[in-house]
């Protein structure tokens, strides 16, 4: 048994301008390991390299530079075993149009060398909720059911690990609801998941470890709820009687922010300390108060924090 499901080492992309366009640097010395057996959440904003990561390891994009091992085997040396091992959802709907899902499901397994008495279309169909519908033609399936035949798509080799990337961008609740208990379904019977979303949300709900990914580098890598420590913070605003004079000192866990429009900004932690205290702080500052609020980071804002700081590796 490998010891990680995934190792990257070095993972470099550039993609080649086309068209007068300088060449870009998707993925910029990516190293991250992801444990066997977790639900790993790949975020980032769009852009950051998510895909292009993702279609590495699937081995439908080449790498510039690295090493990528998957189940242990390195895509390099083994192809096979690795190609094997992994199973992708992707983002883009590339359905053929004259497959039924029962016909996808069979040359997919037919790709990957499944014997037939070893497939499972059947079973799978029916995990996807397309029995009804195994044999229709694939123009007559509505977006959501051809989401879930590349679900199922995905799984016809029995891989050890499962990639969805942007599995919920745009799908309606109950696809969302039942692609998640089949996740977690999956995941209980020892599957290693991973998946990209911007939605922060779904992450914390889903996921037990999380790397963040921004302009091609991992910004932050850490347990959900190591990351989730991040949001207790919160802002107050303040809006002093008087224009402020020179500067402020602020006990520890407090932190003031200069503001153009006037107000004054607090940043502190919500969990160690209370609005009160931020309150006496900044009377005992001698600053007279006309009037406060307070600001809960949303999760967009925090996402978008963590994407923009440098000093979070
Ligand atoms: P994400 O999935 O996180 O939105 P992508 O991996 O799709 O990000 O894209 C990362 C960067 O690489 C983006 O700047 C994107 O425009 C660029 N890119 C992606 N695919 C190609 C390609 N085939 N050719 C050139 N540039 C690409
Ligand atoms: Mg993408």
């Amino acid at each position: 048994m490998p010891e990680y499901a995934i190792e990257i080492t070095g993972l470099k992309k550039t993609y080649a301008g086309s068209g007068g366009e300088p060449p870009k640097d998707a993925l910029k010395g990516i190293e991250l390991t992801i444990p066997k057996g977790s639900i790993f959440g790949l975020l980032g904003p769009n852009g950051a390299g998510k895909s292009t990561l993702i279609n590495i390891l699937a081995g439908l994009v080449l790498k510039t530079t690295g090493q990528v091992r998957i189940w242990g085997f390195d895509q390099d040396v083994n192809p096979r075993q690795s190609r094997a091992s992994i199973g992708v959802m992707p983002q883009e709907l590339n359905l053929d149009p004259f497959f039924s899902p029962r016909g996808a499901l069979e040359v997919q397994a037919g790709l990957y060398g499944v014997p037939k008495s070893q497939r499972r279309s059947d079973e799978i169909l029916e995990m996807i909720g397309l029995t009804d519908k195994a044999n229709a033609y694939a123009r007559t399936l509505s977006g959501g059911m051809r989401r879930r035949l590349l679900l199922g798509k995905a799984l016809v080799h029995h891989p050890h690990i499962l990639v969805l990337d942007e599995p919920t961008a745009g799908v309606d609740i109950e696809l969302r609801n039942m692609l998640w208990t089949n996740v977690r379904k999956l995941n209980e019977q020892g599957m290693t998941i991973i998946l990209t979303t911007h939605y922060l949300e779904e992450a914390e709900q889903m996921c037990d470890e999380i790397a963040i990914i921004n302009h091609g580098e991992v910004v932050a890598r850490d347990s959900t709820r190591a990351l989730l420590g991040r949001l207790d913070a919160k802002t107050m605003l303040i809006e002093p009687e008087n224009a402020l004079q020179g500067d402020l000192h602020m006990p520890d866990g407090i932190e003031f922010c200069p503001r153009d429009d006037g107000l004054l900004a607090f940043n502190y932690n919500r969990v160690t300390i209370s609005a009160e205290t931020v309150l006496e702080a900044v009377r005992d500052a001698g600053i007279r108060i006309k009037d406060v609020k307070t600001v809960e980071a949303d999760l967009e804002d925090v996402f978008l924090s963590l994407t923009s700081s440098e000093t979070l590796v």
